[in-house]
């Protein structure tokens, strides 16, 4: 082994390379990480944490509405883009410190620059030089895809501009229908920038539960949200005051600022792969195993770049399994069954499992338990916000096949009915479970049957 520079080279210091590079590192190897960014990745320098910091910045505008029901009185409330930038920086700046330590801690090296490969066990970073591992692993993530052929597309900002916007514009469009374009609009909205959404497909969030889908497009448009769904950018033309936004619908609009948010495409670009022999599959992400191995037997894939289940703490664990198999004799492989997920959208959504139609493509028969209701708390304020509860069970197992959410907090709650459903918590068990009172939550362990109550929690 000593024929080589060292153990493992980790190509990109995001969440999946750092996990595997520091618990590779702490087992004794010779850890080297490449970086052409800044450490953390996309979660910590432009996605999740980032993203969190700017919903949490734009709920107060609701907060603030909500606050008069209460008998509060809120005035001269007024919102200081620059200075929240510059404190989102600080912390980000601080994470990715810690991210830097954390590493060098562990005794891996940091190098800083784009790496290529060179074959299989070479690696050239920049200006560092050419490297050579036992073993190598590719943590490169994904970015923002946009359409080439779209007239005027260079006008269009990605997520990955949002972070360090001079100043927030009067109105914006922003183009898709996933997860990040919901985000975002919601962000851009509490912020108060005038928000269209325009989506070519029939309704927001594509692969989510189509009762989870209208309800968080409706509480959209309750906010003023303006949603515009089978319709797509055919061109975006610069004019005096902003950008002429032209959709296939024959709609024409106006806005400050243009963004899309399209899908994102594995970072492969300037990798090397061709040199190394490594193989993409048809959606152009790296082609990996069970165990991440790629078609090189030396060379592993995980995170954004293999373009499984996109979501920071998959690529942690992908990166944590890799790191156990290869370094700690202890073969792992990652289950990407019943992995939860959360939309910071407003009201935001936890989902885990199958939506009503995928599981009743795959169990035939399954029972509907559904709530929709006004949380208390904004019940009482006046607001007509709804909270969506629904679960799905296969009729022959009694087994909860999927737990969806909208409404506030949905994202903690769903954390906690994953444990339950990734023990395959059957609908009895569930029922079993005692509600804590009074919260939304409850709702979830008093559904008996398929109905739509009328009240606010539970009614003793
Ligand atoms: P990344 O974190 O993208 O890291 C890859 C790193 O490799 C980058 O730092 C890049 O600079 C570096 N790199 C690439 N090529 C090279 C090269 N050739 N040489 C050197 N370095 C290189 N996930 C969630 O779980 N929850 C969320 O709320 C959430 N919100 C998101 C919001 C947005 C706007 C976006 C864009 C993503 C969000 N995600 C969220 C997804 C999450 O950020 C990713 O799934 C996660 O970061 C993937 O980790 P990774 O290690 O695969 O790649």
């Amino acid at each position: 082994m000593a024929q080589y520079d060292y153990d493992l080279f980790v190509i990109g210091a995001g969440s999946g390379g750092v996990r595997a590079a520091r618990l590779a590192a702490m087992s004794g190897a010779r850890v080297a990480i490449a970086e052409e960014d800044r450490v953390g990745g996309t979660c910590v320098i432009r996605g999740c944490v980032p993203k969190k910091f700017m919903v949490y910045a734009s709920e107060f505008a609701h907060h603030f509405k909500t606050s008069k029901g209460y008998g509060w009185t809120v005035e001269g409330a007024s919102f200081d883009w620059p200075a929240f930038l510059a404190e989102k920086d600080k912390e980000i700046a601080r994470l990715s410190g810690i991210y830097v330590r954390n590493l060098q801690n562990a005794g891996a090296e940091l190098a800083h620059g784009k790496a290529r490969l060179l074959d299989a066990h070479t690696v050239e970073v920049g200006k560092i030089g050419k490297r050579t591992a036992d073993k190598i692993l590719i943590a490169t993530g994904g970015r923002p895809w946009r359409p080439a052929d779209l007239p005027g597309v260079e006008h269009a900002i990605s997520s990955d501009d949002c972070f360090h916007l001079p100043k927030l514009p009067k109105s914006i469009v922003i183009g898709g229908g996933g997860y990040i374009a919901v985000e975002f609009a919601g962000i851009f909205n509490g912020l108060g920038v005038d928000v269209t959404l325009v989506h070519r497909g029939p309704n927001v969030l594509r692969g989510f539960d189509d009762d989870v889908r209208s309800h968080v497009t409706e509480e959209m448009e309750k906010r003023g949200i303006t949603v515009i769904l089978a319709a797509q950018h055919t061109a975006i033309e610069k004019t005096a005051n902003g950008f002429m936004n032209k959709l296939s619908n024959g709609h024409e609009c106006e806005s400050e600022l243009v963004m899309l948010c399209l899908g994102r495409e594995p970072y492969v670009e300037g990798l090397g792969l061709e040199k190394a022999g490594v193989k993409l599959n048809e959606q152009g992400a790296v082609a990996v195993d069970e165990y991440s191995r790629t078609n090189v037997s030396n060379i592993w894939a995980v995170g954004d770049v293999t373009d499984r289940i996109n979501l920071t703490p998959v690529a942690i664990r992908e990166g944590q399994a890799f790191a156990q198999t290869e370094f700690y004799d202890t073969p792992t492989s990652f289950d990407h069954e019943m992995v939860a997920s959360a939309v910071f959208s407003q009201p935001p959504i936890g989902s885990v499992g199958l939506s009503e139609a995928d599981a009743r493509k795959q169990y035939g028969k399954v029972d509907i338990y559904l709530a929709r209701m006004k949380p208390m708390k904004y019940a009482f304020a006046g607001s007509d916000e709804r909270a969506l509860l629904k679960l799905v069970v296969d009729c022959a197992t009694d087994k909860v096949l999927g737990c969806h959410v909208v409404g506030p907090d949905a994202p903690e709650m769903i954390q906690m009915a994953a444990i339950a459903m990734k023990m395959g918590v059957t609908k009895h068990q569930w029922d079993a479970t005692c509600a804590v009172h009074p919260t939304l939550a409850e709702e979830l362990v008093t559904m008996r049957e398929k109905h739509e109550p009328l009240g606010l929690g539970q009614v003793a």
